[in-house]
């Protein structure tokens, strides 16, 4: 607001107090004239200095589309890039604002492999086939049982597929995972509301606090639809009874549900509800992390081959996974991508296993305890595709090159594959393996234009 008048007119909050909101960082962005910037991009570049490149923020399952701004090897801002399907313009703070964990100095910069008890700068090749010769010794002594892989929702969807695919028909082993806790009975019926969608629906029943907290932005889709479209949003705790809520939304066209994926069994017995008295609904499942959604889409989950097919024998999830490192029955782990150091027994495990390859950007446990070290690029660092909580496939595009020269993630899973003797039959570039996904899961087919996948089609 205004305070004081002509010349000593100044922009002001009311009263002098502190905004107070998630979405702050959408006020200095449409300043029309510039006045209003953000502390943390203050002074850092002229915009004319800035290289621009539009990808998709990375720190929620949203998938709000963003322009990285860059200059020289450093993202000096996020800014937001409008898409009306998704985040109609909006960023919240936590995403705008977390452009900074790109930019950490504590890189893995070289690839390194424990020769003699001690870890050594050695060549790429070399790291790779020390890590393939590793896989070989333990699959011949152990057989594939005593490996697992591990992705993280950081991964691109050409990567989630390629690791399920080397965990699967490469080393035959049934453990892997994206995340360190179970996840069970999840399916496409429990994506079926779009995020746009939800101005279209009657009524949106919103169970619990989860899904606004999880994916900031939701919240204002959600006052848009309230507030300007006159959608009856109700705000309902998360084991609020379905029989009784179906009751109040009797005789309503569509019916949208929200629910964060812990409580996605609530929302679909919402769901059946609704139908039981003849209400239709759909149903928009809030995933965990940016790209948990492709994770679970392309089979990267230890219950679920590509397009949701369940797996003849479902192996460990992430949590089993780290169990059975500290039990001895795991003897080798593949670790692809970042996020979970915050997990307590992670570390743990880690030291447990005979052999560990971290393909990682950032020191951390992983680079402290591997075998095997090669240097996983940043999600501003990765070219592919990521697909958001409601389904859409979007294309992420590297923003800044990384510090060092070395092969992609994507290219460094082909050669470890071509390493074990497997041939992928393309290219480990990101549009000949999502081409290899499109003709795994029919949902997936010509969906690199931004569009949700479509679970109606058939292989
Ligand atoms: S809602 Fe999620 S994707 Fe959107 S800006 Fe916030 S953190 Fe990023």
């Amino acid at each position: 607001m205004l305070q004081e008048r002509s010349v000593k007119t100044l922009i002001d909050t009311f009263e002098g107090q502190p905004l107070q909101s998630e979405f702050q960082g959408n006020v200095a962005e449409i300043c029309p004239v510039g006045a209003l910037t953000h502390a943390k991009y203050r002074f850092q570049a002229r915009p004319w200095d800035l290289r621009r490149t539009a990808s998709v923020c990375p720190k929620c399952s949203y998938g709000c589309n963003i322009f990285i701004d860059a200059r020289v090897d450093q993202v000096a801002r996020f800014v937001s890039n409008d898409n009306p399907d998704v985040d109609d313009s909006w960023l919240c703070d936590t995403g705008r604002y977390s452009f900074p964990e790109l930019n950490r100095s504590d890189r893995v910069l070289n690839p390194e492999a424990r020769l003699a008890g001690a870890r050594q700068t050695v060549s790429y090749q070399e790291a790779v086939s020390r890590a393939a010769g590793a896989l070989l010794r333990v699959l011949g002594d152990h057989g594939p049982e005593a490996i697992a892989f591990l992705g993280s929702t950081q991964v691109t969807n050409e990567e989630a597929f390629l690791i399920q695919w080397l965990g699967r028909e490469v080393v035959g082993t049934p453990h892997l995972d994206h995340r360190l806790s179970a996840l069970e009975g999840i399916s496409p019926e429990q994506f079926t509301l779009g995020i746009a969608e939800i101005e279209e629906c009657d009524a949106v029943v919103v169970l619990g606090d989860e899904p606004e907290l999880a994916d900031p932005v939701l919240t204002l889709r959600l006052f848009k639809a309230a507030t300007k479209l006159h959608r009856q949003v109700l705000r309902q705790p998360r084991d609020a009874d379905p029989e009784q809520l179906a009751e109040q939304l009797a005789g309503k066209e569509l019916v949208g549900i929200v629910a964060h994926q812990d409580h996605r069994q609530a929302a679909m017995a919402l769901s059946a509800s609704l139908a039981r008295q003849g209400t239709p609904a759909k149903v928009l499942t809030i995933v965990d992390g940016m790209n948990a959604r492709g994770c679970q889409d392309l089979g990267l989950t230890p219950g679920w081959l590509p397009g949701y097919r369940p797996a003849p024998s479902p192996g460990r999830d992430g949590g089993g996974i780290l169990e059975a490192a500290v039990d001895g029955s795991l003897k080798a782990l593949v670790v692809v991508g970042q996020g979970w150091e915050l997990d307590p027994g992670f570390e743990e495990a880690l030291t447990r296993v005979e052999v560990l390859i971290g393909i990682t950007p950032f020191v951390g446990a992983v680079s402290r305890h591997a075998s095997v070290l090669l240097p996983g690029r940043t999600i501003a660092e990765k070219a592919g595709t990521v697909t958001n909580t409601e389904g859409r496939v979007q294309r992420v595009r590297p923003g800044v090159q990384p510090r060092f020269a070395f092969p992609s993630d994507l290219r460094i899973l082909g050669d470890l594959a071509a390493g074990l003797g497997a041939d992928l039959g393309v290219q480990p570039l990101a549009g000949p393996v999502y081409d290899l996904i499109a003709r795994a899961v029919p949902g997936y087919r010509g969906r690199l234009g931004g569009l949700r996948a479509n679970w109606t089609l058939s292989a």
